[in-house]
């Protein structure tokens, strides 16, 4: 893989944070950089598809949501970036954990005043669930912060993630003036939108013109330890997911932004390998494989269409080739993928490993789908998590149990919500990740089947996937329980247990089973 092949090129990450910190605000500016998307012979733009393109946008007014802001491309740099967002929801839903999986690198947004908030820690651990490599990026350095190195400390010991600050701020707050790179001895003005000037190092006099008398000394000090005492940024510790380059900056200023843009093109991965079950497939392989991360239904309740976004991870994906889909083993036409630009959407003709495209599908594809072409490989790593909430659906019309039941069967391959058949034949209940998926599933069974429903509850609060090696086992655990387990959208069983303290007394009961709450899809 040469530095200019496509896939060399390509850098597909996301931004996590917790709400507020400045995701939308970066993002916005991180997209300026791009410029005018340009990706000559990859790329041809539908000239002619202004129409396409305005109902698109009136499905998004219509609903609220952003289905063009899901993936971002735009190239810089000889890079080719693909942004993939993740819910801005303060609530969480799979959709989140999902769009991490197709990401080779995040951005970590953190307020420099707040430090690590629970959403940043909990998308962090999804990240390292697969050594995700992360670069830091301290946002709101010119409102009041906390200590820089308390900011680095609180990253270590919270997330367990060596730090090594690339960057350094001069000052903070009302004196924040810019920030000095570590490495290669650069000192960055906010005041001046030129390139950053060499300086010898934190003792530059030229430092002396930008910050406060009284604060000098106290900031030489300080910039010298950071200097001295921080590790410095190692490029494999960084790959492997065990340490984060840091960057100190304001989104709202546009300042530090393009420190980490060039951070992304220089360290962070091109698209990596992928596990397949039966092997890995290499990025620079080249026959097309991808998988299907989301799936986007279409707002236009009369039509079910959805569009697939996949990943693509080997090889290149053309317009109008034959793929297979995996689990059905039946070949589908690829025949008007799309693609996001910054602010468009455009049919393409070529997309390469890393490249995220979308597949309009009648409900052909399912989340976790592998499509290649031929090869009988199944990514993983498209996991489920089990569900936080557990709700029976009470359905206020009777007659209406059937339509019901197809309702949810789309649902939950959407990835709306998962759905659990209770063996003993009561009523399905569904589960979800963040309680805002509630709402979400009882507004679109109203608005786009008609179906009104409630809400009940029920008597279990925990699931769990249940597996064996012995299968007698497992059919003893199963008969032992028929009440507690119902089966998921695969057919695959769950243990259903009323609270911690019932999970665990079974799980001492039975040592041969094992309780997953992370499933991949198959
Ligand atoms: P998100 O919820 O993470 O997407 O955050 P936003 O980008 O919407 O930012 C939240 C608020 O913080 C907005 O009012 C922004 O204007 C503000 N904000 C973002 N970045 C900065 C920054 O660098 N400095 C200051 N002072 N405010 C910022």
């Amino acid at each position: 893989m040469t530095e200019t092949s496509p896939v060399a090129r390509r850098r597909t990450f996301a931004i996590i944070s917790h709400p507020d910190a400045g995701k939308t605000t970066l993002t916005e500016k991180l997209l300026m950089f791009g410029g005018a998307i340009q990706m000559a012979g990859e790329v041809r733009a539908k000239r002619s598809g202004t129409q396409t393109r305005s109902d698109w946008m009136a499905i998004e007014r219509q609903r609220g949501i952003s289905v063009v802001t899901s993936v971002m491309t735009f190239e810089y740099a000889d890079r080719v970036f693909n942004l993939l967002d993740t819910p801005g929801h303060e609530d969480f839903s799979e959709d989140t954990y999902r769009t991490l999986s197709a990401v080779d690198s995040a951005i970590m947004v953190i307020d420099a005043a707040k430090g690590i908030e629970a959403r940043t820690k909990k998308l962090f651990e999804v990240c390292r669930l697969r050594d995700i490599p992360i670069i830091t990026f301290i946002n709101k350095m010119d409102r009041e912060t906390r200590d820089p190195f308390e900011l680095l400390d609180e990253i270590e010991q919270t997330l367990a993630l060596d730090t090594a600050p690339v960057t350094w701020p001069v000052g903070s707050g009302r004196s924040f003036a810019g920030t000095i790179d570590l490495r290669h001895k650069l000192l960055r003005r906010i005041d001046v939108e030129e390139e950053p000037t060499p300086v010898s190092g934190p003792d530059d006099p030229l430092i002396d013109t930008l910050l406060p008398a009284h604060e000098i000394d106290a900031w030489r000090e300080e910039a010298g330890l950071a200097l001295e005492a921080c590790k410095p940024f190692d490029l494999d510790a960084f790959r492997e997911g065990h340490l984060t380059p840091v960057f100190f900056g304001s989104a709202l200023r546009n300042f530090g932004v393009r420190d980490l843009i060039d951070a992304i093109a220089e360290m962070a991965p091109a698209p990596r390998d992928q596990e397949a079950d039966q092997r890995t497939v290499a990025a620079s392989e080249p026959r097309m494989t991808g998988f299907v991360f989301k799936i986007q239904a279409n707002m236009d309740p009369n039509h079910r269409d959805r569009i697939a976004f996949i990943r693509v991870c080997s090889g290149k994906l053309a317009r109008g080739m034959k793929a297979k889909l995996v689990r059905t083993g039946k070949p589908i036409t690829v025949s008007a993928p799309q693609f996001f630009f910054a602010r468009e959407r455009g049919i393409v003709d070529e997309a390469f490993a890393g490249d995220v495209v979308g597949l309009p599908n009648h409900g052909t594809l399912r989340i976790g789908d592998t499509l290649t072409e031929g090869e009988d490989i199944v990514f993983r790593g498209v996991p489920s998590f089990a569900p936080e909430i557990l709700r029976r659906i009470k359905l206020n019309d009777a007659m209406k149990a059937k339509k019901l039941r197809e309702a949810l069967q789309q649902m939950a391959e959407e990835g709306v919500v998962q759905l659990f058949l209770p063996h003993d034949g009561s009523g399905a209940i569904v589960g979800v990740v963040g309680a805002l998926q509630l709402d979400v599933l009882k507004d679109r069974l109203q608005a786009e089947y008609g179906l009104p429903i409630d809400y009940e509850q029920t008597r279990f609060s925990i699931c769990r996937w249940i597996e064996a090696k012995d299968k007698v086992e497992h059919e003893r655990f199963l008969n032992a329980h028929g009440s507690s387990i119902a089966n998921d959208l695969d057919g695959d069983p769950v243990f259903l247990a009323a609270n911690a303290f019932s999970l665990k007394y079974e799980q001492d009961r039975w040592k041969d089973i094992t309780f997953t709450d992370v499933k991949d899809y198959q």
